[in-house]
């Protein structure tokens, strides 16, 4: 095992940023593990709430001077702060790696995307511009300007420790707001290292402050009269209950949720690249993807029974051999091909969904439990890739999000009946289909009530100019993370009309 040198090389003690300086909170301390090697890499503090309300307070003392900092301006912090993320490219990423035990690949993926969002934000110059209209009346002429509303919090989940929070912030601060990011506890470490190179782009005190913790901040995101907005990321109970006590204090909310995802093989799909493209979606980030495939549907549309049974069959097969030949390891050995689950606990939760498959009559076609290592890691917390054969919806482990690497093999006779069984499942983040046929695809994305389409993709994943979309279970709010979207949701539009005399 050839492993690149790690970025963390003793225990990191992680403090808050708030007005420009790093300050050490009296909350207690968490250990934040290398998930891969067992090792403590931070500890991380769950701050109180009278540290959260003074981050607040500072960003809401902050706003005045930054709403009036020219957009060009503040546009201009936001190229320093990209040409600094691809400084650091290989650092960010490897950290990534270290915190949460994604494979190097996916990290440096995960880093890409977030400078995406950066990249994006700058042109907020032409992206905040408002609209006018002559001689609505006569001599009297009507605009429309956009403007920033004040301070905004946002909460990032584990699963993309780096990426997530970054969907937001530079749009956001692009916009002229302020903002306070609580990071997952779980792996707050990337989002330190943005903060400081916030810092060093020259973004002013007080604009973008981190504070690190858990349910209390999250309270106090939705709760504070100086929040006007919380951007959410996570699991949908949690999401749910950010939504509603947004609602009661009257503030602008995203909230973006859990998933449980189908993908459709047709009779048609060319499956060499249907099953590469499903040993990323189903395995990638280890399962735990808000856009991971978990159900496999194997379409039998204007097969007879017999077809559909070999069909059936010859996907599944190549399916398993595929998932069989996934290297598992630590992510900063280059060929491995999936890390480690976050944490024992997840890994639990993950063995007892397997269980309850086996329980339910679900057939375990490839067992992924006491996976064998390519090295001598302590095996906590991995799981290998797991396939489940004779998955019918009416079990748990087809209906609910396991957030890990097992795949439900399924079956449909038509696309009406594959279409039928993704609306039966409450989440509506993400789904893909694969197929040679562009009736069957425009069929798909026009029916499916999915925030996410895949057409022989099999994460929908929309890039950062696109909203990150969502339905039902998966998300609770009216406008999007990303682009366009996010400019609208950080930004209030003012109407103006003028008689010229
Ligand atoms: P989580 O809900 O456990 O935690 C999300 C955030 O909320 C974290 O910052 C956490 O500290 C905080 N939190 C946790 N429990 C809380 C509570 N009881 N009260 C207040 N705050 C609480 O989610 P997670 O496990 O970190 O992330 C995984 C989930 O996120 C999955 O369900 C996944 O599908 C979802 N996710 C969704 C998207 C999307 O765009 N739809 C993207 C990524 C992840």
């Amino acid at each position: 095992m050839a492993l690149l040198e790690e970025p963390i090389k003793e225990t990191l003690h992680l403090r808050n940023y708030i007005d420009g300086d790093w300050v050490d909170s009296e909350g207690e301390l968490k250990d934040v593990i290398n998930p891969a090697t067992g090792k403590v890499i931070a500890k991380v503090p769950i701050s109180t709430r009278d540290e959260f309300d003074e981050a607040v307070k500072v960003a809401k003392e902050a706003f005045p001077d930054w709403r009036r900092t020219p957009p060009l301006a503040r546009a201009r912090c936001l190229f320093r702060l990209k040409e600094l993320m691809e400084e650091n490219f290989e650092e960010l990423s490897r950290i990534q790696t270290m915190e949460h035990g994604k494979t190097i690949d996916e990290s440096r993926g995960e880093t890409r995307r977030g400078i995406e969002m950066v990249e994006v934000a700058t042109g907020i110059p032409s992206l905040m511009m408002g609209y006018n209209l002559e001689d609505i009346a006569s001599g009297i002429d009507e605009y429309l300007i956009r403007q920033p509303l004040g301070v905004f919090g946002i909460i990032g989940p584990f699963n993309f420790p780096f990426m997530v929070p970054l969907w937001f912030a530079p749009f956001a601060v692009a916009t002229g707001n302020c903002i306070v990011v609580k990071p997952s506890s779980e792996d707050p470490i990337s989002q330190i290292k943005i903060v400081e190179l916030a810092d060093e782009a020259g973004i002013p005190p007080g604009v973008w402050n981190l504070v690190n913790g858990g349910r209390t901040v999250v309270s106090g995101m939705t709760e504070h009269p100086d929040i006007k907005g919380v951007c959410f990321v996570g699991s949908t109970p949690v999401g749910k209950i950010v939504y509603q006590k947004c609602g009661e204090t009257n503030k602008r909310v995203i909230a973006q949720c859990g998933a449980k995802n189908f993908a459709l093989v047709m009779p048609d799909a060319d499956l060499e690249s249907t099953i590469a493209a499903c040993m990323t979606s189903f395995y990638g980030n280890t399962g735990q993807r808000c856009l991971a495939n978990a159900n496999l549907v194997i379409v039998g549309e204007g097969l007879s029974e017999q077809e559909h049974e070999a069909f059936y069959e010859k996907v599944v097969d190549m399916f398993v051999a595929a998932a069989s030949r996934i290297s598992i390891g630590y992510g900063l050995d280059e060929t491995v091909q999936m890390g480690p689950i976050r944490d024992k606990s997840k890994k639990e939760t993950v063995l007892g969904y397997i269980e309850k498959g086996i329980e339910e009559g679900a057939k375990l076609r490839l067992d992924g439990r006491n996976v064998k290592l390519f090295s001598d890691l302590p095996d906590t917390c991995f799981i290998g890739p797991t396939v489940f054969e004779e998955v019918t919806l009416d079990m748990t482990i087809a209906q609910e999000e396991i957030f890990g690497p097992v795949a439900n093999m399924m079956k449909a006779k038509s696309l009406d009946e594959a279409i039928e069984m993704i609306h039966s499942n409450p989440f509506g983040n993400a789904a893909s289909i694969f197929t040679g046929s562009g009736k069957w695809a425009r069929e798909f994305q026009y029916s499916v009530e999915c925030g996410n389409i895949g057409i022989n993709i099999g994460i929908a994943a929309p890039m950062a100019f696109f909203p990150f979309s969502g339905m039902k279970d998966s998300f609770f709010g009216t406008l999007h993370g990303q682009g366009q979207e996010a400019v609208r949701f950080f930004t209030e539009s003012k109407v103006v009309i003028q008689r010229w005399f």
